[in-house]
């Protein structure tokens, strides 16, 4: 069988620098403290537990004098500040793409205008943006039942995972309800990591048989990408290691295509490519 990998797949840069970051300070710290997965994908959180990285759910549990670690999505400005305040030894890895949609945020906040988050309110990324707007903004992925002025200086920004097309067409809805007179500007803080992944999928599905994604069921992106995968029409499978690999499954088709989430390992993948080489 021959395995055919996508142009661009797995780890984004703000991934890696995270993992890397963090990594790094297990070297001074025995032990490192997260309230959040640093990564959706459980083969990398159990490798960071080998090397000393704690999830807890609150702060409460952490004790004085350790290391805290943000992830790459950020952090909501108050939990910041209670580790702050707490004297913890912050190991920030929010990712610099991330970081420029907070200050975009930031700066419409400081200059009155009213900002649109499009992305998922109960996302950490999104939430950290909200809190860099303290109260003038509001964070959906509908339109419809939205509250919000009509009037006065408003923007648009997106969760940075959200397509460029997916900001647009939110864009033009959100124009059509609020009427081209109004003083609306659109920020564009999506990042093109995730949206290289989706068109090096549909370039990979056309010179194959079947797809395989690689990565966890709890990472956004990863199903995304599953997503788009199916919308190309060639049957798509969704693994998160070589040992869900069943040979049955895939009888009959001679060229698999490869891809995985932007969180997702090398050594997944490698060992996913491998499993298949060997069938
Ligand atoms: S997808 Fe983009 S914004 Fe998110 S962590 Fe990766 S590089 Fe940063």
């Amino acid at each position: 069988m021959e395995v055919v990998r996508a142009g661009v797949l797995g780890f984004c840069g703000g991934v890696r620098r995270a993992v890397a970051m963090i990594e790094d300070a297990a070297d001074r710290f025995e032990t490192i403290y997260t309230l959040h997965e640093i990564v959706h994908n459980q083969h990398v959180m159990e490798q960071l537990k080998d090397k000393g990285v704690i999830l807890v759910d609150s702060l409460s549990e952490i004790p004085e004098d350790a290391a805290v670690a943000l992830t790459a999505h950020g952090a909501p400005l108050p939990m910041i500040a209670a580790i702050r305040a707490r004297k913890l030894n912050l190991v920030d890895a929010t990712c610099p793409i991330v970081r420029d949609a907070q200050r975009v945020v930031a700066e419409n906040s400081k200059s009155q205008r009213f900002t649109f988050i499009f992305g998922d309110r109960y996302h950490l990324e999104v939430r950290s943006l909200l809190s860099h707007a303290v109260v003038n903004a509001v964070a959906t992925e509908s339109i419809d039942g939205l509250e919000f002025p009509s009037e006065g200086r408003l923007a648009l920004v997106s969760q940075t995972t959200k397509s460029l097309e997916a900001l647009q067409a939110f864009a033009e809805k959100l124009i059509a309800r609020l009427g081209t007179k109004t003083d609306l500007i659109v920020q564009d803080t999506t990042c093109p990591e995730p949206v290289a992944r989706y068109r090096a999928a549909r370039e990979l599905a056309a010179g194959v048989d079947a797809i395989v994604v690689v990565g966890s069921p709890n990472s956004a992106n990863t199903r995304n990408l599953h997503q788009v995968c199916q919308e190309s029409g060639k049957p798509t499978f969704f693994l998160e290691s070589a040992a869900d690999i069943d040979g049955s499954t895939f009888v009959g088709y001679r060229r698999i295509g490869l891809t995985a989430g932007a969180s997702t390992p090398d050594w997944v993948i490698d060992s996913v490519e491998q499993g298949f080489q060997q069938l």
